[in-house]
């Protein structure tokens, strides 16, 4: 062992990972990465002192080579219909939202891969604060280590987490060897002991990492569709450039297929004389009744309906309730289950589409206002 070495984050490390460092760095035996891992994740402690089934020299060699690092809660605030939302500070002004949202019977975390988004989708609020960068492992896992802390969440007997979603700032398959490890410890029994199926992550279409997710790992699917036409996706979702909605809807089949009786689900964001008029529904329909036969499964194709929210300077508004039940209903006479999402949180900005980092937004606001005093005062690099 190296004295020099930078301590181990051990919120970093899945089940595999753990397990290696505690064999081949701190030289001790795989079941002890276990109780670690149990101490971590189910009693939520950070301090080899209260990990009180190790012996002291194994407590002494782990304060000496690793740590646990959380993230920081800048802010939570609770809405009044059960939903809450964190505010995590990850390094130098970085900041993320966490979103709990239960319901009958679930509760859902929605948890972000990235500060910011590359992907630049129009109806966005990530969107409208550029990609910043990745976040880590641990800095992912550690939204629901938050989370499941705050809630009093125990896996196994107190499950307060039922569900995770991959659908908070970012694009998942940007970030994917980050999301996949994070996701193994969301399943794993060690961990949060979510079941495969529990655990969404949600894609705008990254067609070849969905195929490497398929061989890598188990989870649901959902991708962001939001338009059944190439040239109003290509609007939407500027992604759709690079893979159109057939080489898409090829990807989701194929992910489909490799599991019996795997559904896939589509999310569908309504906005105003946009996508919400009868012929979009109408092609929305066929897209799904051909995944459907395509995969050989009646419902295999699930449509989540979601009324847009608009937030401060989007051009686009939210479509009227008459619309959003004239679309469902070409649906449904489709035969097609396409449930309306709730709008949840508004009181605390916590509903679908505002998951805005407002203390990202005021520190860059910050950092370019003093960049600008720098350049004023002749200093240099004050455009890097
Ligand atoms: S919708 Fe998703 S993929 Fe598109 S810009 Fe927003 S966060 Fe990124």
């Amino acid at each position: 062992m190296n004295d020099a070495q930078p301590k181990q984050n051990l919120l970093e490390l899945d089940r595999d990972g753990l397990e290696r460092f505690f064999v081949e760095t701190l030289d001790e035996k795989r079941f002890r990465a276990h109780q670690v891992m149990k101490w971590i994740h189910h009693r939520h402690v950070t301090t080899f002192d209260e990990m009180t089934d190790l012996g002291k020299a194994l407590r002494a060699k782990l304060e000496q080579h690793a740590e646990i690092i959380v993230p920081n809660v800048l802010f939570d605030k609770g809405s009044e219909d059960g939903t809450h939302k964190w505010l995590l500070g990850m390094d130098g002004g970085n900041a993320i939202e966490t979103v709990y949202i239960p319901d009958k019977g679930r509760g859902t975390l929605c948890v972000s891969s990235q500060v910011g988004c590359a992907l630049n989708c129009t109806f966005c609020s990530t969107a409208t604060q550029g990609f910043n960068r990745n976040l880590s492992t641990a800095e992912i896992i550690g939204q629901v280590w938050a989370a499941g802390r705050h809630l009093g969440n125990v896996p196994h007997r107190e499950r307060r987490l039922t569900n995770v979603v991959m659908m908070g700032m970012g694009e998942p398959l940007m970030n994917f060897d980050n999301v996949v490890r994070a996701m193994s410890v969301m399943r794993d029994d060690l961990g949060y002991g979510l079941a495969n199926k529990r655990v969404t992550l949600s894609t705008a279409g990254l067609v070849p990492m969905i195929d490497r997710l398929a061989n890598e790992s188990d989870v649901s699917l959902a991708v962001s569709l939001h338009a059944p036409f190439d040239d109003l996706r290509n609007e939407l979702v500027p992604l759709n450039k690079k893979y159109d909605i057939a080489t898409l809807m090829d990807a989701c089949v194929r992910y489909a297929q490799r599991k019996k009786g795997e559904s896939v689900t589509f999310e569908y964001t309504l906005m105003r004389g946009v996508n919400d008029q009868p012929e979009h529904a109408r092609a929305l329909s066929k897209l799904m009744r051909d995944f459907d036969r395509r995969v050989q499964m009646s419902d295999a194709a699930k449509v989540n309906l979601i009324p847009f929210n608009p937030f401060p300077g989007t051009r686009y508004e939210r479509s009227s309730s008459d619309d959003i039940r004239a679309f469902q209903k070409v649906l449904n006479n489709a035969g097609l289950v396409a449930p309306v999402r709730r709008t949840r949180g508004d009181d605390i900005d916590a509903a679908c589409g505002q998951l805005k980092g407002q203390v990202l937004d005021r520190t860059r606001r910050q950092a370019e206002h003093a960049k600008r005093l720098k350049a004023q005062e002749g200093g240099v690099d004050a455009a890097a």
